[in-house]
């Protein structure tokens, strides 16, 4: 995926006009499940409502597909997958304060994340995994998202929710830029201004991915605008 400069877009301009929509519907009290495909997707995506989740006291639970360890290639994986590791516990915190949110790894290989290679035993913990928070709602990243390991996360959230009778709630984080189809549910809108400054302390979190932490000439890095874009923005929500 070759990352956009500009913080533009067909799903940006629709959701310029799109309704907000509130806590009480996204995550209705009770258990709450997150399917994301690295750590940061959670916080960039959508850790305004998060921490109102976390506020409100609902049961959360994250199953992280992949350790991101391909961020910086250049770069020994266990050392990178360490480092964000904890980047990824002290956005939690910060989000979620009051109670440590459970993270289950699930460790599919960055950049190359599959529903089908789940089955079996692998399938069977996710789901009692899953089942412990008797869900109401799973949060996930699009499959707008121009990103397989996005999709992943997306299909095996889908299979989840389907599972456990949960409404299924996805977030668009590269999808969101550039010109492509807009997802047939309608966009909402969530802002908690309240909310605003624990986002950015949950992003500053994440110095591998931001900022000139690690010096590998082909790490991801995400450009500045983009940045601010995330943090600044509603977070962009859509059924299904
Ligand atoms: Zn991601």
């Amino acid at each position: 995926m070759s990352v956009p400069l500009a913080a533009e877009g067909s799903v940006l301009r629709a959701a310029a006009g799109a309704a907000t929509v509130e806590l009480a519907e996204l995550s209705p009290p009770g258990g709450l499940l997150l399917v994301m495909p690295h750590p940061d997707d959670e916080t960039l995506g959508c850790g305004q409502a998060l921490a109102a989740a976390a506020d409100a006291g609902r049961d959360i639970g994250l199953v992280l597909v992949t350790d991101g360890e391909g961020s910086h290639p250049g770069c020994h994986p266990g050392d990178i997958v360490g480092l964000r590791q904890a980047e990824l516990e002290a956005a939690l915190a910060v989000l979620s304060p009051g109670r440590a949110i459970a993270v289950l790894r699930l460790g599919l290989r960055d950049g190359h994340a599959r529903r089908d290679a789940l089955s079996g035993e692998r399938w069977q913990a996710l789901l009692g995994f899953a089942q412990s928070y008797d869900p109401r709602a799973v949060w996930t990243t699009s499959p707008l998202d121009p990103h397989c390991d996005h999709r992943a996360a997306h299909a095996i959230a889908h299979d989840l929710a389907e599972h456990c009778g949960a409404a299924l709630w996805s977030v668009p984080v590269w999808g969101r830029f550039g010109e492509r189809a807009l997802p047939e549910s309608e966009l909402r809108l969530f802002e908690a201004s309240a909310l605003a400054e624990r986002k950015r302390c949950a992003l500053a979190a994440y110095r591998s991915q931001f900022t000139e932490l690690i010096a590998d000439p082909e790490a991801f890095r995400m450009p500045k605008p983009l940045l601010a874009h995330f943090a600044a923005h509603p977070e962009i929500f859509h059924r299904g």
